[in-house]
């Protein structure tokens, strides 16, 4: 079988892996990326948060997204029933980027690809790997390209950004079930040709149907938006077995955007993932890092998916390079334990999400200012701010204040 050689070989095309491409580029490390799919390529994860524009930053790559005119995103908007909660990342506590981008994700991950392609990294797309030996001094990687011909990769580490593809946790037994509830999603995107002008038709809206079921509204610049619900796996059961006429179903059960969308027919069917929360027993091992959604992944409700790929995209690319250049790397800590302070902040909020502690604080009539701009900083990605309280005590301040407030 044919053979070639690189530093570091990164596995797919995505955030995740565009991010740590551009850092390591831009340190002239020799790489390779491979991606099983053609670009451009559908994905979900479509409301980012300004946490991962310091990522985009660090990789060289927010110039380029800048140019293509995305829906710019300064806030988020939860409402349930005649009770709203507005969140303006202007309005958060700590340093911080103000404002991010919603995206259709096949333009977005293209354009982050082209850009990483132009400056010179090989990126062989159609090209799967399908199988990984790490019992040697350098992994090496079995490719297989679109002809069905295979290419051994010898590298001397490698970045795993396969998403949901999980492709070292399947190959190496690294996955965990996680701890979160299980959730399902289905969701499709419309021409919204009726839009109205304004907020009403560029904020990113969160309508809660239920306590654990919700619905997004995002409106991207192309004229298309994006409809989804999240819910409980088994919540999904009631409807209809066809995808298009089971949306439908659910969308006649909104309340703020009743009628909104009964014009559309959807620009695909209806996509399902069932299971989101996705978890691995270590995040690393002897030459390989797993980054971005291969990694872990908690759930949508607040839009973390991209920045979590792309702080650990970044930090693989950081720490790999180091050990590149001879420096001991120790991942446990510098890696994994990072990482996890982050998951663990998430996951509080989306535990208290889904027991309807947040929503009761996202829906006081009356909030304090203070606590709204701590919840705001942790919305906007900024989870190892540990000057923030409800960073640093995430575990139970959400329930205290809670309990407080219904008093
Ligand atoms: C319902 C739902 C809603 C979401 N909403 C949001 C949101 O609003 N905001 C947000 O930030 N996040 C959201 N997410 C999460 C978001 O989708 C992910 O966190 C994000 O896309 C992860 O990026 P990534 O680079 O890790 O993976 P991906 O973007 O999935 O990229 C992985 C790439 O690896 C390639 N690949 C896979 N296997 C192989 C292989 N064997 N060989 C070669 N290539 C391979 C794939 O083709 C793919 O292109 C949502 C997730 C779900 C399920």
């Amino acid at each position: 079988m044919k053979r070639e050689f690189t530093d570091i070989l990164i596995i797919g095309a995505g955030p995740s892996g565009m991010v740590s491409a551009g850092y390591l580029q831009q340190h002239n490390v020799q790489l390779k990326v491979v991606e099983k799919q053609r670009f451009p390529r559908f994905s979900i994860g479509e409301s980012l948060i300004p946490r991962c524009m310091d990522n985009f930053a660090e990789a060289g790559l927010l110039e380029t997204i800048d140019k293509h005119g995305f829906q710019r995103k300064f806030g988020a908007r939860f409402i349930k029933n005649e009770l709203v909660g507005e969140f303006d990342f202007s309005q958060k506590f700590g340093e911080g980027w103000d404002w991010t981008w919603q995206v259709p994700r096949a333009d977005f991950d293209n354009i982050l690809a082209e850009e990483i392609a132009s400056r010179g990294v090989d990126i062989a797309f159609e090209t799967e790997v399908i199988a990984a030996d790490f019992t040697k001094e350098n992994p090496v990687i079995t490719i297989q390209h679109k002809n069905g011909e295979q290419t051994e990769i010898e590298a001397k580490f490698v970045i795993d950004s396969s998403g949901f593809g999980r492709l070292l946790p399947r190959l190496l037994d690294l996955e965990k079930p996680s701890k979160l509830e299980s959730h399902s999603s289905i969701f499709t995107h419309i021409k919204e040709t009726n839009r109205p002008d304004g907020k009403e038709g560029e904020l990113i809206t969160f309508e809660v149907l239920e306590t654990e079921v919700w619905f997004w509204y995002i409106p991207f610049s192309n004229g298309k938006t994006s409809l989804g619900f999240v819910a409980p796996t088994a919540w999904f059961d009631q409807f209809d077995e066809d995808p298009k006429v089971a949306f439908n179903q659910m969308i006649s059960k909104l309340n703020y955007y009743n009628g909104r969308f009964d014009d559309y027919e959807p620009e695909f069917i209806p996509k399902k993932i069932k299971h989101i929360a996705k978890s691995v027993k270590s995040l690393y091992g002897k030459n390989f890092a797993l980054t971005g959604n291969s990694a872990e992944f908690l759930d949508p409700v607040f839009s973390s998916g991209v920045s979590f790929a792309t702080e650990s995209g970044l930090k693989a690319a950081k720490l790999a390079l180091k050990e590149l250049n001879g420096a001991n790397v120790d991942w446990q800590a510098e890696y994994e334990d990072y990482m996890n302070e982050g998951i663990a902040v998430f996951s509080s909020y989306v535990k208290d999400w889904y027991n309807g502690d947040l929503q009761d604080i996202f829906f006081h009539r009356s909030p304090n200012p203070e606590f709204k701009k701590q919840i705001c900083a942790v919305l906007a990605g900024y989870v190892w701010n540990k000057e923030n309280p409800f960073v640093k005590k995430h575990k139970r301040i959400v329930g205290s204040v809670a309990k407080f407030i219904n008093l």
